[in-house]
């Protein structure tokens, strides 16, 4: 494997507060998408594995980076390394400027309506462990609802599950159609003046299901519930508005995204954010420090006691310029294409099933194959440098659903291709030429 020498590539004058002043990148003609033009970003993509050229269909656990992202924290490494916050020093000042232009770039993202209402985190999971332990431990209680629609994955499960046992509320489970969707149905009748939150994710991890988000955050509005959304699928595939949503907690992951790992964001509503007590103490979080009284800071570095992932906002600070220099739309459009070109495709495989049929949704496929444990179809494409993933995908009541323990999973990016599709089937074609 090569890694690309980046040092070479390091600008001569520190580049954060260049960073900051943004936009950074030039933009594309809007309409005009291309899947290889935006290939050519990434240098993962030009690997070999095993012999083939890469095709990576693994992009619902990661998405790949873009030499802009990699650059970008080698030159902030290599050029602009400091804490930030702490205002000693000009190399202080400027991380704390990429920073905060980091914060203010998540919120134009998200379309929130200020930069304060963000709250950066190491993902989607710890966004959602957040908001359980300070929002959901003060306003959760004995006979209360959590409804969790049954496609989550586990990380917006799991920590309300944890905060229901110690608050004696309960996490009800919101049952799916059989082709996959949230029953709407089942929904409103669950809905209640006990309904106190609703969690639900934006598009599924493991069915592809992208729910009617604003409609069923308006139906619990209705009865007063706060409405969490788990975005870790839905950002990468298509514009997220979480003011149009009406949504009062958006959560995701920066490494899906095409940034790093170790970084995300949770959005919240001012309002409710206002109100919510840290999580976690220690610095960077406080006003002042007393053993008689201690004083929080404002949020949201109220809530994010410790030294942040600096480096990693400045990656996805990359990545979201990276991003916005395309068509946005014009990428969903060719996702879709892409999607219904693989559904088709893998559609000719014999005894292969693709688990979920939602109309809308993103372009996740997952699939059993007659014959092969999933485990062993993803070893088989392993061989062929085709990199797909098998097993629960952290959604086991969304297996179960289907009367599955495991499955495997091709998830697509914008970067992937029709040829790349075709590989993937025709290694399927012979999987099943080979055991039949
Ligand atoms: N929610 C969904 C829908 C996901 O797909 C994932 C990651 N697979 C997560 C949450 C958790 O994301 P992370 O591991 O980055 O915190």
């Amino acid at each position: 494997m090569t890694i690309p020498d980046l040092t070479r590539q390091l600008p001569e004058a520190p580049v954060l507060p260049a960073m900051s002043r943004q936009p950074a990148a030039v933009p594309r003609p809007r309409g005009a998408y291309s899947a290889e033009t935006a290939r050519q970003d990434f240098p993962v993509l030009h690997r070999t594995v095993n012999g083939h050229p890469l095709v990576w269909l693994d992009n619902g656990a990661t998405t790949q980076k873009p030499r802009q992202v990699i650059e970008a924290l080698a030159a902030y490494y290599g050029t602009a390394n400091s804490n930030i916050h702490r205002g000693a020093h000009t190399m202080a000042r400027e991380a704390t400027e990429a920073y905060e232009a980091g914060r203010a770039a998540v919120a134009r993202f998200l379309g929130a309506p200020d930069p304060a209402s963000i709250v950066f985190v190491r993902g989607t999971t710890e966004a959602v462990n957040l908001v359980a332990q300070s929002w959901g431990q003060d306003n959760l209680g004995p006979g209360d609802d959590i409804l969790v629609p049954v496609l989550e994955h586990h990380s917006n499960i799991v920590p309300w599950q944890m905060v229901a046992g110690r608050t004696r509320a309960r996490v009800v489970p919101v049952p799916l159609t059989p082709e996959g969707e949230i029953d709407r149905f089942a929904y409103e009748d669950l809905l209640s003046s006990r309904t106190r939150l609703v969690a639900l994710s934006h598009a599924s991890n493991v069915l592809g299901t992208v729910p009617p988000v604003r409609e069923m955050t308006a139906l619990a509005h209705r009865y007063g519930a706060k409405v969490l959304v788990d975005g870790a699928q839905a950002v990468a595939h298509f514009p997220v508005d979480v003011t149009e949503l009406d949504a009062d907690f958006y959560a995701f992951s920066g490494h899906k995204l095409f940034a790093p790992t170790g970084i995300g964001a949770l959005y919240a509503k001012p309002e409710v954010l206002a109100d919510m007590r840290p999580w976690q103490g220690g610095g960077n979080m406080i006003d002042s420090v007393d053993f008689g009284l201690t004083t929080f800071a404002p949020v949201p570095h109220r809530m994010e006691a410790g030294t942040g992932n600096i480096g990693g906002v400045i990656g996805l600070l990359a990545a979201l310029d990276w991003l916005g220099s395309f068509d946005r739309d014009a990428v969903t459009a060719y996702e879709e294409g892409l999607m219904a070109y693989a559904r088709q495709a893998m559609a000719t495989v014999p005894g292969l099933e693709l688990v979920g049929a939602a109309p809308e949704r993103i372009a996740v496929l997952t699939f059993t194959l007659a014959g092969h444990d999933p485990a062993a179809v993803a070893d088989w494409l392993d061989r062929d440098g085709i990199a797909i993933r098998a097993g629960h995908h952290c959604a086991q009541p969304a297996l179960a659903h289907y009367g599955l323990e495991s499955a495997a999973r091709a998830s697509l990016a914008l970067y992937n291709t029709s040829e790349e599709v075709d590989r993937l089937v025709a290694s399927l074609h012979r999987l099943q030429q080979t055991s039949g």
